[in-house]
């Protein structure tokens, strides 16, 4: 019967307000807001090379109010749950995005045109971001978001069905079956343009002469994708080959950015008049690729680094053409940092930084437990937590409580563990231990699990032989720079410490518009009371 459901829709649709509500919001907010993230970045990598950027670093510093600690103020500093907090204020025990194996995987959302990788979509991820907020107001907002990564575009904007696009190792951008059944027109032709076929066989060599690099070419435990650690570095001919390794070279940031501009103009982003928000995220993923393959100091680094100076000014300009500057406010942001090179490491009081893995203890418990009781406990181990299904536990009569003490007490005994706590040891510590609270915020309630491992600082989980990794809640893997410009913001430098989750309820307040559930995090009065 439409006739009753139309009436009772019109009705529902009375009391919210609809897009023609806009009107009544200053015509002097932004028309665009603009989320930069690079994938693994800390502020001073950000402030290293500061005398050389040219491009979209040196605006950037230049422009922008600029947070010089900035943190990902919870403990498994992985990509899924740092690009969980970004837009939504809220830490990943909020979001339920507590590492990248609880992230974006999703069987059942298909990846388009490549339906042997990993589906993925947003199913696992909880409550609103800062898109569902600008929907609230206006359900004509425009949404885009790009990434190499399908955790880098999915996880910023939520579970709102948008347009949000990643990269197959098969040489094109797609998305999944949770979005839509096809690409649309102007992905398939950006895709048409064989982006791969132009870059095979190409050469990635300095950007500028040689003596400009104090780092030695080849450091301790580096490896490129082809096992080489000295440039140049060769994106092989063949294609299959090339595609998959093209993650490995600074063009794919440039490709990330290419499709960002062209989803701009043809989906009209910033376009919509006075009053009208739409939102744009592109999350940059070659630098965490480098830094896992030469390491943060490598000097692949420092090359990407410059490169990538070079690809943001250029994008800044392009998207100054059509969205003027004033009128949109960007922020730059990461989900994480990086530890060096453990066999780089500087000499330091005490044992030495190394490469360690509790994973095995998990094994073989779950080779235990498993068998024994005829049933998968679903016992692994995920970013220093021991997972489990306690309810599976306790149906066999196994207490979880005796468990996880068994368990601490065998951790403990490790040299490399610096920290561990059962649930009850963590419910009970106090609010001065940062590592608690930093465990206190990722683990969402309702998740299964025994212990929560921290390792020594410095030392990493690891099971390579070589590269770099994140994923703890010691400072290095916690801190990113977190920058506001444009919108007419003055330039300022604050050294405070703020957090990623203060990012959405900021821009909330700059926007006039308002977070529809709680968030963690609070609006930074250096950004939401600067003149506009
Ligand atoms: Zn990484």
């Amino acid at each position: 019967m439409p006739g009753p459901i139309a009436f009772l829709l019109a009705g529902a649709l009375a009391l919210s307000p609809s897009s023609r509500a806009v009107a009544t919001a200053t015509d002097s907010v932004p028309r665009l807001v603009v989320l930069i993230v690079v994938d693994q970045f800390r502020p001073d990598e950000l402030l290293r090379y500061r005398a050389e950027w040219t491009g979209g670093f040196k605006r950037i510093l230049d422009q922008g109010v600029v947070f010089t600690h900035g943190q990902q103020d919870h403990a498994i500093t992985e990509t899924a749950p740092g690009h969980s907090t970004l837009l939504s204020g809220r830490f990943p025990a909020h979001t339920g995005i507590a590492s990248n194996d609880l992230g974006a995987p999703d069987s059942l959302a298909t990846v388009l045109g490549d339906p042997k990788a990993v589906g993925a979509s947003p199913r696992r991820f909880l409550g609103t971001t800062l898109v569902d907020w600008l929907l609230a107001r206006d359900s004509a907002t425009r949404v885009l978001s790009v990434s190499r990564k399908d955790r880098g575009a999915i996880l910023p904007i939520g579970r709102s069905v948008e347009q949000v696009y990643w990269w197959s190792n098969n040489g094109f951008f797609t998305t999944s079956r949770y979005y839509r059944d096809t690409l649309p027109d102007w992905v398939r032709q950006w895709n048409d343009r064989a982006p791969v076929q132009r870059l095979a066989g190409r050469s990635w060599t300095l950007l500028l002469p040689e003596a400009k690099y104090a780092e030695p070419d080849s450091l301790p435990a580096e490896q490129g994708p082809d096992g080489r650690v000295t440039f140049p570095h060769r994106l092989p001919t063949d294609l299959p080959a090339a595609g998959s390794q093209l993650t490995h070279f600074p063009w794919m940031d440039s490709l990330t950015l290419d499709l960002a501009l062209e989803g701009v103009s043809s989906l009209g982003l910033g376009r919509r008049g006075p009053g009208r928000t739409d939102l744009l995220s592109v999350s940059l993923s070659t630098v965490d690729r480098i830094g896992h393959d030469y390491g943060p100091d490598s000097r692949e680094m420092h090359d990407l680094l410059l490169r990538l100076d070079g690809y943001l000014g250029q994008f800044i300009d392009s998207l100054a053409a059509v969205v003027p500057t004033r009128e949109t406010i960007f922020v730059l942001a990461a989900d994480h940092g990086i530890q060096p090179i453990p066999e780089q490491s500087p000499p330091v009081a005490g044992p030495h930084p190394t490469r360690v893995w509790y994973g095995g203890a998990a094994n073989f418990l779950a080779r235990t437990l498993g068998p024994r009781w005829r049933v998968d406990f679903g016992i692994r181990f995920d970013g220093g937590l021991i997972l489990a299904d306690v309810d599976a536990l306790r149906a066999r009569g196994i207490r979880p409580d005796s468990l996880s003490a068994a368990l601490a007490l065998a951790a403990d005994s490790e040299p490399y563990v610096a920290h561990v706590y059962t649930p009850r040891s963590l419910a009970a510590a106090p609010a001065a231990d940062l590592t608690a609270a930093r465990w206190r915020r990722t683990i969402p309630t309702g998740l299964g699990w025994l212990v929560a491992i921290t390792a020594r600082r410095g030392d990493i989980w690891d099971t390579y032989a070589y590269g770099a990794n994140h994923g703890t809640p010691w400072q290095m893997d916690v801190e990113i720079p977190i920058v506001f410009w444009g919108d007419g913001l003055a330039p300022r430098t604050v050294a405070r410490p703020v957090r990623s989750v203060d990012i959405a309820p900021t821009l909330a307040r700059r926007l006039g518009i308002h977070p529809t559930e709680p968030v963690d995090g609070v609006p930074l009065p250096e950004v939401t009371r600067a003149p506009r």
